[in-house]
């Protein structure tokens, strides 16, 4: 299972603005959180309550599912075209799922996923979350760079890849290849000063 939290303000003050449009995941009712319980803290936001008046919310069930997300969004199309940026309440596979349908739109993330104990079930995605519980999809172009690099590195690829593959499994897309190919597209800037050197542990051969 996992838990979702709304960012902090000080978080939220450079990921919120006006002509953004909210998308809201009605799907994984486990959680403890669910969609609506983070609308309401979304609304008490000091930062999201100065730019209501230029937002728009809607809801869909199970982003993470392609033709869900597609069909229940027909007669929105003109809300996603017009759009300055896409901001999403969801797990980190969400956000990664909405960015891969708009790839040439800004995608956020307004909370954070965190582990909890349980059963996760399966999710219908070629993208993953390591529930961290500090997403960085907002300054990595809505890839994972947990999931995505091979050492889950979170400031910056490792200088190993190779013709956009990873110099530890070349097999394999180098992650930071591929975000900053996708910064490039976009126009969001990497936040530098904040980062640590990973998210998660990993084991090295000695
Ligand atoms: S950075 Fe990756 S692992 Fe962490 S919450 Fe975001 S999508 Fe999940
Ligand atoms: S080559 Fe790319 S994906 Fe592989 S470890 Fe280095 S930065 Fe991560």
């Amino acid at each position: 299972m996992f838990y979702l939290k709304l960012k902090s303000d000080s978080e939220l003050v450079s990921i919120v603005c006006s002509g953004a449009l909210v998308v809201v995941c009605e799907g994984c009712n486990e959680l403890q959180s669910s969609g609506i319980d983070l609308i309401s803290a979304l609304d008490g936001a000091r930062i999201f309550r100065a730019s209501r008046a230029d937002i728009e919310v809607i809801e869909s069930f199970h982003v993470c599912s392609a033709d869900n997300f597609k069909a229940s969004q027909q007669g929105n199309e003109s809300l996603f075209d017009s759009c300055g940026r896409i901001l999403v309440l969801s797990c980190g596979v969400g956000v990664q799922q909405i960015s891969s349908y708009f790839p040439k739109k800004d995608v956020y993330p307004l909370c954070d996923t965190f582990l909890l104990p349980g059963f996760q079930g399966a999710t219908p995605s070629e993208f993953d979350c390591a529930l961290c519980g500090d997403c960085h999809l907002n300054k990595t172009g809505a890839i994972c760079p947990i999931t995505s690099c091979a050492k889950s590195l979170i400031n910056g690829g490792c200088g190993g890849e190779k013709d956009g593959k990873c110099e530890v499994d070349s097999e394999m897309e180098c992650g930071w290849a591929r975000i900053n190919k996708r910064i490039n597209i976009q126009s969001s800037i990497i936040e530098s000063g904040k980062w640590k050197n990973t998210g998660r542990c990993r084991a090295i051969e000695i």
